[in-house]
């Protein structure tokens, strides 16, 4: 079998087939995992005119970007929501500079701040003037990528395909998946969450191993999760600090918010939004979906009052804690941490890694994910 009739075979067939499928002796690259950084991998060497086949462990793409559809009028980002930087970077990820996609961004600049701090809710509207953010305004991340990446690379991607082991075989690379099936390709690339290394979920033969590998160990990769929760009435500010004023301007990985997820949208839904993301273990992230569900209507009781239970329509939680090929929210390393880029360097020109932990000054985003691919991709280009 060559290998572009392996690439034209149904998922279905490539999880039954306990069989070695070999490639014909033509350059080819295989990418695992289709989150953000696997898809601009395969986006740009598709472009570029490799040979691309993705694995994605899960039963859809995205990784830690997801969309959730009909819970409002508006499409709402389950994972990575805001553009930490500006609109241009969108068109920057895909390779083509400022350019206006025509994707309609809003400025996210929240008007109204309240602080929980020692049981009272204080005001303080002050920091309408500090904090400044993008967000899409009627699409989310996973839309961005639907609109302009999954044209060129959809089909090129193989789902409920789990990574376990990548090897040497000759002068090609093996990568093994769960169910015994095996694929050969020239070269990989690994966007797979840190997490997932961490664990030793992907075991690599001694001379495709990063030397350092165990350091990976050193950096912290946080839990988290998100939740909305639909109102029949906007009790809420723009946005809502737990804890002191103070908190919310130091500069720190784990945060607590709760926000008006339907703020400039074109939406009259009243969604309130709970972002929570931890560098320590969460209690929160530990419970089922209901219970945490419940846990948060508690606590918004106790900070609002029966507002809260008199007006409360649905919510939904996506915790990433739980979520089998993510485990976590993202790295949280700072500059002075180890060297990320340094112990998941390229492997004997066969192997190399990228993904938000390689993301550099934009690590833990997801277009510092985006870059990261760009940058894997191009090392392979190299001549
Ligand atoms: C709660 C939360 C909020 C966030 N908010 C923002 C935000 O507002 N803005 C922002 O820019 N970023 C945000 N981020 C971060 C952003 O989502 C990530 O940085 C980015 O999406 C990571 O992309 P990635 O491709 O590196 O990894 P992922 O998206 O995790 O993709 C990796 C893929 O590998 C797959 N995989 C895992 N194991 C295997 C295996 N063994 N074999 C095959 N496939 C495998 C996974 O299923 C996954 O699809 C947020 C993240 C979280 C969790």
């Amino acid at each position: 079998m060559d290998r572009r009739t392996f690439v034209g075979l149904s998922a279905a067939t490539l999880l039954c087939a306990p069989t070695l499928v070999r490639a014909q002796r033509r350059r080819h690259v295989t990418i695992i995992g289709a989150g953000s950084a696997g898809l601009m991998a395969a986006y740009h060497l598709t472009q570029a005119g490799v040979d691309v086949l993705v694995l994605e462990a899960a039963a859809d793409w995205g990784g830690r970007i997801k969309r959730l559809t009909g819970f409002s009028d508006v499409p709402l980002d389950l994972g990575a929501e805001w553009i930490h930087d500006d609109p241009g970077v969108l068109g920057r990820i895909l390779g083509k500079g400022d350019t206006d996609l025509g994707v309609k961004t809003i400025n996210y600049q929240p008007q109204t701040y309240q602080f929980w701090d020692q049981g009272r809710l204080r005001n303080f509207d002050a920091l309408r003037h500090t904090y400044r953010e993008v967000k899409f305004y009627d699409t989310t991340w996973y839309g961005f990528f639907e609109s302009f990446v999954l044209p060129s690379v959809g089909s090129k991607i193989r789902y409920n395909a789990q990574i376990t082991r990548i090897e040497t075989q000759g002068t090609e690379v093996s990568i093994r998946l769960n169910n015994g099936v095996s694929v050969t390709t020239d070269q990989v690339i690994v966007t797979v969450p840190l997490s997932v290394l961490q664990k030793g979920h992907i075991s690599f033969s001694q001379d495709l191993r990063p030397r350092n590998l165990s350091d990976i160990q050193d950096i912290t990769f946080g839990g988290g999760f998100k939740a909305f929760l639909k109102f029949k009435e906007r009790f809420y500010p723009d946005m809502l600090y737990d804890g002191p004023r103070s908190g919310f301007l130091e500069d720190t990985w784990s945060e607590k918010l709760y926000f008006d997820a339907a703020f400039r949208k074109p939406t009259q839904d009243n969604i309130l939004g709970l972002f929570t993301v931890s560098e320590d273990p969460l209690r929160r992230t530990t419970l089922g979906d209901q219970a945490l569900l419940a846990d948060i209507l508690t606590e918004l009781t106790g900070i609002f009052g029966p507002v809260v239970t008199r007006s409360f329509q649905h919510g939904v939680v996506q915790n990433w804690s739980q979520s089998p090929h993510i485990m976590g929210a993202y790295s949280m390393t700072n500059d002075s941490a180890r060297d990320i880029p340094d112990i998941l360097a390229p492997v004997a020109g066969k192997l190399f890694f990228a993904g938000e932990a390689l993301g550099q000054a934009d690590r833990s985003t997801v277009h510092g994910a985006a870059f990261s691919a760009r940058s894997a991709a191009d090392q392979i280009l190299m001549p």
